[in-house]
């Protein structure tokens, strides 16, 4: 077994904040890589090395494979772990990093190649006998003609797809045709690859995904579901573990669902099985991530492990440390991604300069923040601020803690979900584990920033007028309300 000395981690922002911390506490020598305008963030400096990847764009900085491997040499790393996102999941990748001579802490291309792919993974479920969405993954020229056999509404997705792009809903034959021809615009410049699919569009799921580990010598487990219903545009933003209200029957389909997979592929490393599960209970599979997660920190907290020293194990060879049986789950952990992003429009990304940024220090809270005070959120990026993830011996207690922790982070400079969050984990429905993917449109009179009315309108007029009254009667007029235009225009 050869031990990975030195690590280079080729990503940005808090993974590779994360991966350093497993390294340091296990003594791997890590070198962090960046981009020029990535120069004054914790993660190009947090490693014992760092290396400027020269360029303008993506392509020639965290999506240039050639790039990293030379980085790598020139740094004398002997290892490569990919994050999540960028090079994760390409296979080229994979391939590239393995013939270099050096260690990829991920899964051989071969698996990568086919379950990235949302089509060939549907039709090698279908074969294994694990349900998928009804829906059809054939030539291009049938689909219009397969939707009516599907009924509407079908989702479109791009068969290369990810993070939600190329997917579009048609209602009806005469909305599938446009549907069909933007998906496949935006399928082929994101992936470079126009072919697509359709599912069957459910209404009010849930997504449960089950995190998945195997190794080389044919050893696969699970380590329990996450639930990661509560999206906005497709996307993810408070993840759980466990799944509230899930039968212990169903979970434990789920996760025979799961290992049947990757026992059948052979897979190998750490993966998640994403499921989505209709409202009789039902469950189809919707795709595999050949990676660590974004939300992997719910599963660390409510098992003890450490996902990450896990991943390395099985890249150096080893087995997997624990069977199946010896695998366990106390209390409850919940995360949350903290955006820079409008949910009054829509979502948006709202890049930008953080002005003071501050987590809290409390017990059984997990902050994880590739950001300071100062730095540039980017428009060339995700926009995600920080995760914050906590573990309660209760889910209500996880709640509580998670809501005290959001109200003691500070974030100024850029507009943010932080107190959207917040209506979201304490909405009686979220405590009542009424989780489904539908839950922000279903919710969103209660989830969205109440709008002031006219009554509030005047008492802060009148407060702001008292303040300055009893504060400094000499400049009360400069500092009158009605010389400020922001509240004057209030009257
Ligand atoms: P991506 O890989 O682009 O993130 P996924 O296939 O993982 O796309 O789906 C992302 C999200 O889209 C799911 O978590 C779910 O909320 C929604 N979704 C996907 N497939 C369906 C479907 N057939 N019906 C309803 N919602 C779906």
């Amino acid at each position: 077994m050869k031990k990975i000395k030195r690590l280079l981690i080729a990503n940005r922002g808090e993974i590779v904040c994360r991966i350093v911390a497993t390294c340091r506490a296990t003594g791997i020598e890590t070198v962090t890589v960046f981009a020029e305008d990535d120069r004054d963030l914790p993660h190009a400096r947090i490693g014992d090395y760092s290396v400027l990847l020269d360029g303008k764009n993506l392509s020639e900085t965290y999506l240039n494979i050639e790039k990293m491997i030379a980085a790598a040499k020139a740094s004398g790393a002997d290892a490569i772990h990919p994050g999540y996102g960028f090079l994760s999941e390409n296979a080229r990748f994979s391939e590239a990093v393995t013939k270099a001579g050096l260690i990829f802490v991920g899964p051989p291309a071969k698996v990568i190649a086919l379950m990235g792919d949302k089509s060939e993974s549907r039709i090698l479920c279908k074969k294994i006998g694990v349900s998928v969405v009804p829906g059809y993954e054939g030539d291009a020229k049938s689909l219009v003609k397969e939707a009516e056999k599907i009924g509407y509404p079908v989702l479109i997705k791009a068969a290369a797809g990810g993070g939600g792009k190329g997917m579009r809903i048609a209602q009806n034959a005469k909305e599938l045709a446009a549907a069909l021809d933007s998906a496949r615009v935006e399928a082929k410049s994101a992936f470079g690859d126009d072919r697509l699919l359709l599912e069957k569009y459910l209404t009010k799921p849930r997504h449960i995904e089950v995190q998945v580990f195997s190794d080389t010598h044919g050893n696969h487990l699970h380590l329990f579901e996450r639930e990661c219903s509560i999206q906005r545009r497709y996307q993810k933003i408070v993840e759980e573990s466990p799944s509230p209200q899930l039968p212990e029957a169903v979970r434990k389909r789920m996760t025979d669902a799961a290992i049947k997979i990757t026992s059948h592929i052979g897979y190998v490393g750490a993966g998640t099985v994403e499921f989505i599960m209709d409202s009789s209970g039902e469950f189809y599979f919707l795709e595999m991530n050949t990676r660590l997660q974004v939300e992997h920190p719910v599963t660390e907290m409510v098992t003890g492990l450490d996902l990450v020293q896990w991943q390395i194990e099985v890249a150096q060879g080893g087995k997997l440390p624990l069977a199946q049986k010896d695998v366990k789950r106390s209390g409850n952990a919940i995360e949350v991604r903290l955006y820079a992003e409008d949910a009054e429009r829509g979502f948006l990304p709202a890049p930008g300069t953080l002005g003071l940024f501050t987590l809290p220090h409390l017990p059984q809270v997990r902050c994880e923040n590739g950001y300071t005070s100062g730095n540039i959120i980017s428009a060339n990026y995700d926009p995600m601020i920080a995760k914050l993830a906590v573990w309660g011996a209760t889910r209500e207690e996880a709640i509580n803690r998670l809501l005290n922790a959001l109200s003691q982070t500070q974030i100024s400079g850029v507009v943010n979900n932080r107190a959207f969050l917040m209506r979201v984990l304490d909405h009686e429905a979220f405590r009542a584990g009424k989780t489904s993917t539908d839950f922000i449109p279903k919710h969103k009179d209660a989830l969205m920033a109440p709008k002031r009315s006219n009554d509030d309108i005047a008492s802060l007029t009148a407060a702001y007028l008292l303040f300055n009254a009893t504060a400094s009667e000499t400049s009360q007029a400069e500092h009158s309300a009605w010389n400020n235009p922001k509240l004057a225009g209030m009257r």
